[in-house]
C-alpha cells in the first residue's frame, strides 16, 4: 500500500523534503501543512524586497501548481496544533485530523520578542515572513528615524533596510562591536564603516531598557539603560528565535532548544523526523549536537530526512554551512561554526580585506571572510574532510590556500 507522508512547514526544509519524497517515492501520498498563506518563497531574499531593491515576483519559488503537478496536497493557512505519535495523526487548528506513516517537522522558529516595556508596540518590527517584509518595507520607507536591536546576522538586515530607505537609524549593540562572538575589532570595524556609509550609526555598549510610545501606542523612541533616548519611528528587533515545537508537547519527541535529531534527521519518536532551523542535530563533523540557521543547511536536511523517511535510512547529514551578507560593496561570508572555536588566527591583507579562522581540537571549525571570499570553497572542504590543520594556521591564512600541501583527510567524507 502507498505510504503517507505529512510535512509540517513549507519553508525550504519542508519543501525540499516534499520534492525529494516525490522523486524517491512516486506512489506515496504527500501532504504539506503550512500556517502561512503562500507557498515557498525565498526567505533569504525578503530583505531585498524590504529594502525596495527587488519586486515580489522573483522571490516566490513555488506556486500552487508546483505542488499540484507533483500530486502534493498543499494545505495553506493551516496550523498544526497537536501530534499524536502513537496514533500517527496530526490535528490542525481547523479541526482536521491528518494521518501519516512518516511525519517530518520543519516548522522553524519565530522571532523572540524583546522583553521590555513597549517591546510589542506598533512600529516595533520582528522579521521572519514575507508579510513581515511587506510591513517593514512600508514602515521603514515612511520613517525618518530608526533603531535596530540585535548585533547578529539578521539584525544587520534590518539596519541595511533602514539605510536603503534613508531612515537615519542607530544600531544599538550590547558589546563593543557587531557580532562579537565571531569577529574581532579588525573585522567588525570594516562592517561598522559599511553601516556608517549607509547612514546607520552603530552605538556600542548599549541596549533597550524600554520603548516610549505616543498616545496612539506607536513607538517614538528607545531608551537605553543609561537613560539615553534614541528617537525612532521605526524599530527593528532580531535577538533570536523561539522554535515552533508547542504542538509536540506530551510526545516522546525530545525538544531542547529545538528538536533533537540524529545525523539522519530522525527524532526519538518512531516515524517522526525533523529538518531545518528547528533541529538540534548530531553533526558528524563536529562530533556533537549543534544547531544551524542557514538556507543551504535547511535544504540539505530536508532532502536527507526525505531519503530516510522513504525507508533507505542510510542518508547522513554531513554539511558545512555558510552565510553571506550582500548589503555592502564588499563581500562578507561566514562559514562553518565560527563562534565555537577555542583557538583563532586572523589576518588583514589590505584595507577592507580580512580573514579569521576558528580552530578546535586541532581542526578548523569555521571562520569569517571579509573583502575576499575566494577561498571559501577550499576552507569548507578542509572542514568537511576533517583535515587536522590545527598547526597550519599560516598556510590557511595564505591569500591562496594550497590544499595539497595540507594534511590529508582522515575520513572518507564522501562515503555518506
Ligand atoms: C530576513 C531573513 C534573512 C535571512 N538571510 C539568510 C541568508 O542570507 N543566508 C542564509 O543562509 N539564511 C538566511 N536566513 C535564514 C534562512 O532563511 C533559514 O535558515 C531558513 O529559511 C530555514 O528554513 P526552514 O524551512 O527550516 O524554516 P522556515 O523557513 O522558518 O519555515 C518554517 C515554516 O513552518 C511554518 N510553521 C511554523 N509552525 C507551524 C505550525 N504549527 N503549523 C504549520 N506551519 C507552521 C512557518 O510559518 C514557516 O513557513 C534568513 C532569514 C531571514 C528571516
Amino acid at each position: 500500500m502507498a505510504r503517507s507522508y505529512v510535512i509540517l512547514g513549507d519553508g525550504i526544509a519542508g519543501s525540499s523534503a516534499a520534492e525529494t519524497l516525490r522523486e524517491e517515492d512516486p506512489e506515496g501520498s504527500i501532504t504539506v501543512v503550512t500556517n502561512e498563506d503562500e507557498p515557498l518563497y525565498n526567505r533569504i531574499l525578503i530583505k531585498e524586497f524590504a529594502k525596495g531593491t527587488m519586486p515580489e515576483a522573483p522571490i516566490q519559488i513555488h506556486d500552487p501548481d508546483w505542488y499540484a503537478d507533483r500530486d502534493i496536497d498543499l494545505r495553506l493557512g493551516t496550523e498544526a496544533t497537536t501530534v499524536d505519535v502513537e496514533g500517527h495523526t496530526v490535528e490542525t487548528a481547523g479541526g482536521d485530523s491528518i494521518s501519516y506513516d512518516r511525519l517530518l517537522v520543519a516548522t522553524g522558529g519565530t522571532p523572540m520578542e524583546l522583553p521590555v516595556e513597549g517591546g510589542t508596540a506598533a512600529g516595533v518590527h520582528y522579521f521572519w515572513t514575507f508579510d513581515d517584509a511587506r510591513r517593514i518595507r512600508a514602515a521603514a520607507g515612511e520613517a525618518e528615524t530608526g533603531v535596530v536591536v540585535g548585533a547578529g546576522l539578521l539584525g544587520i538586515d534590518l539596519a541595511a533596510i533602514c539605510g536603503a530607505h534613508g531612515c537615519a537609524a542607530r544600531y544599538l549593540m550590547r558589546g563593543d562591536r557587531w557580532w562579537r562572538y565571531a569577529l574581532t575589532d579588525a573585522g567588525a570595524s570594516i562592517v561598522h564603516d559599511g553601516l556608517r556609509e549607509k547612514g546607520v550609526t552603530p552605538v556600542f555598549e548599549s541596549g533597550v531598557d524600554h520603548f516610549e510610545t505616543d498616545t496612539s501606542g506607536h513607538v517614538t523612541a528607545a531608551v537605553d539603560s543609561s537613560g539615553q533616548r534614541h528617537p525612532a519611528e521605526f524599530v527593528g528587533v532580531a535577538i533570536g528565535l523561539d522554535f515552533n515545537t508547542d504542538f509536540l508537547a506530551d510526545t516522546p519527541v525530545e525538544c531542547d532548544g529545538g528538536i533533537v535529531v540524529d545525523e539522519r534527521m530522525a527524532t526519538a519518536a518512531p516515524d517522526v523526523y525533523a529538518a531545518g532551523d528547528i533541529t538540534q542535530y548530531y553533526d558528524v563533523i563536529l562530533d556533537e549536537r549543534t544547531q544551524n540557521g542557514t538556507w543551504g543547511s535547511a535544504k540539505e536536511q530536508g532532502a536527507v530526512a526525505a531519503r530516510n523517511m522513504v525507508g533507505e535510512d542510510t542518508a547522513t547529514f554531513r554539511y558545512v554551512p555558510s552565510y553571506s551578507i550582500t548589503h555592502f560593496d564588499f563581500p562578507f561570508l561566514s562559514f562553518g561554526h565560527p563562534t565555537i572555536g577555542e583557538d583563532h588566527a586572523e589576518r588583514t591583507y589590505e584595507e577592507g580585506v580580512w580573514r579569521r579562522l576558528a580552530f578546535r581540537d586541532g581542526r578548523l571549525v569555521g571562520g569569517v571572510l571579509i573583502g575576499d571570499v575566494s577561498q571559501q570553497r577550499v576552507l569548507k572542504t578542509i572542514i568537511r574532510e576533517e583535515r587536522p590543520v590545527g598547526d597550519h594556521a599560516e598556510a590557511l591564512l595564505a591569500e591562496e590556500i594550497d590544499l595539497d600541501a595540507l594534511p590529508e583527510s582522515p575520513v572518507d567524507a564522501t562515503a555518506e
